[in-house]
Parts: structure tokens; sequence; C-alpha cells
């Protein structure tokens, strides 16, 4: 974990060269001071915990959109220099206005382009209108690269929002080499070619000299599309990472599975705050198990769908009633969004009903909490529970699964996840996995994770814990940050692909159809 070992020297194609990180949000919080004023605070989640100390020590600079508070531009330059010395890099904002902020990012990014990625093509606004707004943010994004980057530097965006920012670059006679991960999974070409910008969004991603997906489906989804849409591309090559030799270039694209800070949920799960925590939780539900989950509210995250297997699970399986709680944890997320809150309605309407049939004297089957929890009571909660229900309709990667891993130091809970999430194709051997969609199929995993014996539960664990430890964040922004830099990387053992993954073999001539 080169991170913790920084004398190795590596990490980027130049040595001494600086990591420039672009993302639509910058990592920090500017939120209204307890008396007077703004307070800035450094971000937190896995990202950060694993790109800050590279920041601190090769030098680096975090671009992104501070976003809206209403902060003047003074004020604002004031906050990011003194949240960038604590967090020992530079900030450096994109500022946008209402405008662009309603097209790009509410519009293009978050209405059309997020539930096309997942799947859920029927909500997609195709509005034209935002996809100006969408290219005219990208190239103000590009421009902040130029303006705050070097030669030497190492470029590295990220997600959705920020697809274009590589063309522009080229564009702007960039000429260093530019790399992009994409947090979301990428849909297959039946659904990418709903998209009206198809052609000219897969060109531009063939600018970024490497791109780096979650899992091997997603980048053989994009490779699909790629021979569909830009048949004059040859792509080349066998592994995690291939290559797509185009206008001159020899750009990769490879298969890099984000992960978690490991023994940073290890680490707490065993402090006494979160043993104390853990334990008073599990005393205010004597002889029950706890079955959590923990999602932010999103209709990708499959909530309702998992409350009607609950209620499934509470009919077919009636030996549970009393000797179950479940936990639901929704975390607010796109608030004032009339589609978010309709799903909020739905989400309390749902757990009001199935409590209404089951609740008798004592025991009240779903326990409901809408707010964010802290890290602490978020680990308290996985080391209390004894099975994690994640089942998602269709996620990038969710961390929640594997942080629940590694904070069950005890060995003895049971993961239910959903096959369309990223993290299914390396814990599906540990996991129970489940077709989110297939209410009776959740209900009977949910059952079957009730009864599992210990042994059982402690060799999945193990499996599940031994692969997260060995994959953890570092390793991940390691094994991207090397192959941006020209490394070969070692290949994937065949077990991490999900089952209708393609074979990593990409054929060796140029795919021009007949
Ligand atoms: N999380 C949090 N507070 C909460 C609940 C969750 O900070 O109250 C964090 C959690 O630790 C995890 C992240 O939110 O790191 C959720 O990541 P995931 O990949 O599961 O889903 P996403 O929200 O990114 O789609």
């Amino acid at each position: 974990m080169l991170v913790k070992e920084p004398d190795r020297g590596v990490h980027g194609e130049t040595p001494g060269g600086r990591l420039v990180i672009v993302s639509n949000r910058l990592p920090v919080m500017i939120s209204k001071g307890k008396t007077s004023g703004w307070d800035v605070s450094p971000g937190t989640g896995g990202l950060v915990t694993a790109l800050a100390p590279i920041l601190r020590d090769r030098g680096g600079i975090w671009i992104g959109w501070p976003g809206s508070p209403g902060v003047d531009a003074v004020e604002l330059d004031h906050l990011l220099r003194s949240g960038g010395a604590q967090a020992g890099y530079e900030l450096k904002p994109v500022a946008l206005s209402r405008r662009e902020v309603s097209g790009y990012y509410r519009g293009f990014s978050n209405e059309i382009l997020w539930p096309l990625f997942h799947d859920l093509q029927t909500r997609c606004n195709m509005d034209p209108d935002n996809w100006w707004a969408y290219q005219e943010a990208n190239r103000r994004f590009a421009a902040e690269v130029v303006e705050c980057s070097g030669p030497s530097d190492t470029i590295w965006i990220h997600d959705y929002h920020l697809l274009l920012v590589g063309s522009y670059l080229r564009a702007m006679g960039v000429e260093r080499k530019t790399n992009f991960f994409l947090h979301t999974p990428f849909p297959s070409p039946d659904i990418f070619m709903k998209l009206p910008w198809r052609d000219r969004l897969v060109r531009a991603m063939l600018d970024y000299d490497l791109i780096g997906f979650q899992t091997q489906r997603d980048r053989s989804h994009f490779i699909r599309c790629v021979r569909v849409l830009a048949r004059d591309v040859a792509v080349r090559g066998r592994g995690r990472v291939v290559t797509v030799p185009w206008a001159g270039r020899g750009g990769k694209v490879g298969v890099f599975p984000v992960s978690i800070d490991f023994d940073f949920f290890a680490e707490t799960a065993t402090s006494d705050e979160v043993s104390d925590a853990a334990w008073f939780l599990h005393e205010s539900l004597p002889d029950r198990q706890i079955v959590l989950s923990v999602d932010r509210l999103d209709y990708t995250k499959g909530i309702p769908n998992r409350l009607e297997a609950i209620r499934a699970a509470l009919h077919r399986h009636p030996e549970m009633i009393g000797k179950v709680t479940f936990v639901q944890v929704v975390v607010p997320s796109r608030r004032n969004i009339p589609e978010y809150e309709e799903l909020k309605t739905e989400i309390e309407g749902l757990v009001g009903e199935i409590n209404g049939e089951f609740t008798r004297s004592g025991w009240v089957p779903i326990h409901y909490l809408f707010r964010s929890l802290t890290t602490r009571e978020l680990v308290a909660y996985y080391r209390a529970s004894e099975i994690m229900l994640v089942t998602p309709l269709k996620d990038g990667m969710n961390l929640v699964a594997k942080e629940y891993c590694a904070a069950d130091i005890d060995e003895a809970g049971a993961l239910i996840l959903s096959e369309f999430a990223g993290a299914a194709a390396q814990m599906k051997r540990g996991a129970l996995l489940v077709n989110p969609y297939d209410r009776n199929g959740v209900a009977d995993a949910i059952h079957r994770a009730f009864v599992m014996d210990r042994r059982e539960r402690r060799s999945r664990m193990k499996q599940l814990r031994r692969s997260i430890r060995t994959h953890d964040v570092f390793w991940w922004v390691d094994s991207f940050l090397e192959c941006a830099a020209g490394r070969k990387l070692d290949a994937f053992p065949s077990r991490d692909t999900l089952p209708g993954d393609e074979p990593a073999v990409m054929g060796e001539s140029p795919l021009i159809p007949g």
C-alpha cells in the first residue's frame, strides 16, 4: 500500500509531477458558521482519504465546483485557501452560474446520464438545452485545468459529470496525458444508443489516455459502444487493460474496482466507543437478528422493492416474526427535487403499511431512520447487525457492502447483495447474491441468512474480508496511477468477474464492420 510508503516514489508518470484531481464537487463542506460567517471543513469518504496523502506528498490540486451556498467570491477564495491549508493541497473552484447548475448538473448529469447509466432510461429527461449547458460546464472545467496545471502534472478526472473534459483539453492544445475514472456503471449499447448525443460522447471519451471502469461488465459495455459508434477505432489486447488507439494516440481502457479504507473501518469497529454503542443498540432489541440497510435517498437503490421483499419474507417465513428487526437508514440526498420527494413519500408509505400489518406488542418490524449518521454511529450499526441487506437495482460499486464486511471484526455477519451492484463481481462467493427485482428470491435470501449457521457465516465473511483487505482503496488509487504511468498491472483472478461479463479478450484486429 504505497500511500503508507511514500518513499517508493511511484504514483504517476513523472516523479515530482503534481497530481491534479478534477471532480464535480470540491472535497470540502462550506456551511453557515455557528455564530456568523461561513465555515469550511475537509471532505470525508474513501476517495478523499485515499487521495489526500498522495496529494499532500506530491503536491496536488483538487479542482471542482464548491457548491452554491451563496458565498461571495472574495470570501470563497479565503475559505478555500484556509480549507486547502488544512487539507495540505490546493483547492481550485470552478464557479458555476445558477443556469449552468440547472442545465449541467441537475439537467444533463442527474436527469440524463445518471438514470441512463443505471439502466433506467425511462426516467431520462432528454432536454436538448441541457446538452449545451453540459458542454459549456465541461469546457469551463477544462479551462481551469489548463490554468492550474503544468506539463509534468498527472491529470485525473472523475465521473459522469465530466465525460467531455479530456476532449476539451485536447482542443485547447494540451498534449499531456489525461486520465478518467467512471464511478457509475456504463450501460449496454442497447441503452446507451438511446442517448441523442451518443456519438459525441463516445468520441470525446476516447480522447482520454486512460479510462477506468468499476467492472469488466462496464468496460465491455463501453468497448461494445465503441465498436458500434466509432467503427474506425481498433480495440486490441486482453486482460485488465486493453488499448484503443485512435487519432494517432494509444488510449487504454481498464478495470479498477473502487474500494474502502479497510483498516480504518476495522479499527473504528474495535474502538470502545463503537463497541459500546453497538452493544446498546442490540440490548434494546434482545433475542433478535438485526437486518440493516443503509442507502442514500435514490431510486437506483431499490428501497421500495426491498421493502416489498421484507413484507414477502414475513409472509413466507412467519417464524421470523418477532425474531428479526429490519433497520432501514435513508440518507437525505438531492433534496427539493420532486422525484426524490415522491420517493421519500413512497418509502415512508410502505414502511407505515408493513409496520401496520405486522407490528405486535413489543415488536416493530422496520425501524426507519431518515438522516445521515456519523461514521462512528454507522460503524456501530454495522457491528450490531447480523445481516446486511444491500439490494440496489444498479450501482457502480456500493461501498456500504464493503464497509460492513470490514467492520465485522467478529466475522459473524451475513451479506445479501444485489447482483447488479459492481461490488458483486468481487463479493459473489462470500455474499448471498440476489436479483433485487425478484421479491420472493430476496425474501428467501433473508430467511437463508437468518438460519445460516455460525460456521458458514464465518467462512463466507472471512473470504469477503480477505478480498477487501487486499483490494482496498489504496490499492485502487495505486493501480490506477501505475497504469496511467504506463506500468503493467497484474490480472484479476478470474473469479472477479460477474455472471454475464464478456471474456476479457478483445480481439486483435481493427473492428471494421462489413
Ligand atoms: N455514509 C455516510 N453517512 C451515512 C450513511 C452512509 O457517510 O449516514 C457513507 C458510507 O460510509 C459510504 C457512502 O456514504 O461510504 C455511500 O457509498 P455507496 O457506494 O454505498 O453509495 P453512494 O451513495 O455513493 O451511491
